[in-house]
């Protein structure tokens, strides 16, 4: 109730703040932040008492068993720090406390330092709204995070890279502490067998997956791989799109956000200062450091070994990949890191499911990107590089909570007699068995 009020009270100032850092649109930031962690707390004041109450366990083909009370309990965990990004900073640090405080746990908030404004108020505001024997927070970049991760506690939860990622799985390890990973990585788009009339509403759906929040979303698209056939009316569908979204001059745009900071912005601007490939859309010049303008681009003309497949973008780009059928886009994914979504549009069922039965990711999205976050009621998380656990409503509880196994025996009756099953002597008197 505290975080819910904190929220409604504090809203136009958190807005505020995430414009400041981001260039973030009120409604963007209402509807990818404010409002899912608003909706995850309703969510949980509903059923989070019925999602911690125990199951009973039934002895299966186990006489031995039969008799006994068997249950598992969902108990508090302990201690949990949560280290969060800066590029959802207000979803990415509650999303997942709201299931920690309602699992029973107390909370260590730790937040980026480059999102400077949003760090700030809502280190204000936690600690004006929330019982600091429930939650408290640290601030700070490397050094103090590293100092952190070194505290004995019961659980660590880190959205961040996979990079830093590893790094916090090491500090876990010294500690014994459980692990929580929401990592990041490529999350391809195939486009196969699909009618052309679809594509208007496929470029739409992947314009949004790409250039919301400019591009800094651990979902977002990170590339296209398309059938040769539809190639070339899906880059015009795009650059359609783009232009209906932002307007002929995206700079103008007051939905179109800025990159976080000027070292982000050097990487981005070196990515596409050594891409092999043709600007469709956007370009060099159009950038522009004084503001952290990157264009929303998108780059055709493209070889699997460009420089813009070799790490995840993180940036308003948008490179495409011709391929001959989903057969190829099968065989690329499986090429790289299991990524924390995959896409695919098409209208073909048999596509659907030899890309549902052939590849690895954290989510499958069929015709449409992005979309799936905002449902409370399935995990949210990654697989092998793109994450480790996943949470968001009763998956957070289950993950912030430790299963205790629960036995009651009795000590006389039918129960004591099958205790002669396990002692010795096992061998007949003989010492036959
Ligand atoms: P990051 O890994 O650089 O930083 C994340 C957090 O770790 C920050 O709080 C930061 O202060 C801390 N940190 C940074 N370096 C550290 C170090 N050496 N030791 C200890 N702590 C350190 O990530 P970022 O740039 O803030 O966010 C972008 C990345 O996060 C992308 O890879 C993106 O895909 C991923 N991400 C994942 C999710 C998800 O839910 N899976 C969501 C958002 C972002």
């Amino acid at each position: 109730m505290a975080l819910h009020r904190m929220l409604t009270e504090n809203t136009d100032t958190l807005v505020d703040a995430v414009y400041q850092d981001l260039k973030k649109s009120k409604h963007e930031t209402m509807f990818t932040e404010i409002q899912a962690v608003d909706y995850e707390i309703g969510y949980h004041l509903e059923h989070f008492k019925a999602w911690l109450e125990p199951t009973k366990a039934i002895a299966y083909h186990q006489p031995a068993y039969a008799n006994e009370q068997l249950r598992v309990e969902k108990c508090p965990q302990g201690v949990i720090t949560a280290i969060s990004p800066w590029n959802y900073p207000i979803r990415l640090t509650l999303l997942p406390v709201v299931g920690m405080i309602a699992a029973g746990n107390v909370v260590v908030i730790k937040q980026s330092e480059l999102a400077v404004r949003t760090t700030a108020t809502l280190t204000r505001l936690l600690r004006q709204y929330m019982d600091p024997r429930i939650c408290r927070v640290v601030n700070g970049g490397v050094a103090e995070t590293t100092v952190l991760l070194e505290q004995p506690v019961d659980h660590i939860c880190f959205t961040g890279s996979g990079q830093v990622g590893k790094i916090v799985a090491l500090a876990a390890a010294k500690i014994h502490s459980a692990l929580t990973l929401e990592l990041g990585g490529k999350c391809p788009a195939i486009i196969s067998q699909i009618d052309s009339a679809d594509l208007e509403t496929v470029a739409k759906r992947i314009v949004w997956g790409k250039f919301t929040n400019c591009g800094q979303t651990c979902l977002a698209v990170d590339y296209i791989l398309v059938e040769k056939t539809i190639h070339a009316e899906l880059v015009n569908k795009l650059k359609l799109a783009v232009k209906e979204f932002f307007g002929e001059t995206s700079k103008l745009s007051p939905d179109f956000g800025r990159i976080i900071s000027n070292n982000h912005y050097d990487r981005i601007h070196s990515l596409l200062s050594q891409t092999k490939g043709a600007f469709v859309l956007g370009s060099l010049d159009d950038c522009d450091k004084s503001d952290l303008f990157i264009p929303p681009t998108i780059i055709d003309g493209l070889t699997s070994d460009d420089i813009l497949f070799t790490q995840e973008l993180f940036a308003p780009i948008l490179p495409i990949l011709s391929i001959n059928s989903h057969i190829d886009a099968i065989q690329y994914v499986n090429q790289n890191p299991h990524p924390l979504a995959l896409y695919c549009f098409t209208s073909s069922e048999k596509v659907q499911s030899l890309v549902s039965n052939n590849t690895r990711s954290g989510s499958l999205v069929f015709n449409d990107t992005m979309i799936h976050t905002g449902s409370h009621s399935v995990p949210f998380g990654g697989v092998g590089p793109s994450g480790l656990g996943s949470y968001v409503g009763k998956a957070s509880i289950d993950n912030f909570s430790h299963h205790k196994t629960v036995m009651i025996r009795s000590i006389s009756g039918l129960t004591t007699k099958l205790d002669d099953l396990r002692y010795p002597p096992f061998a007949g008197p003989n010492n036959e068995w």
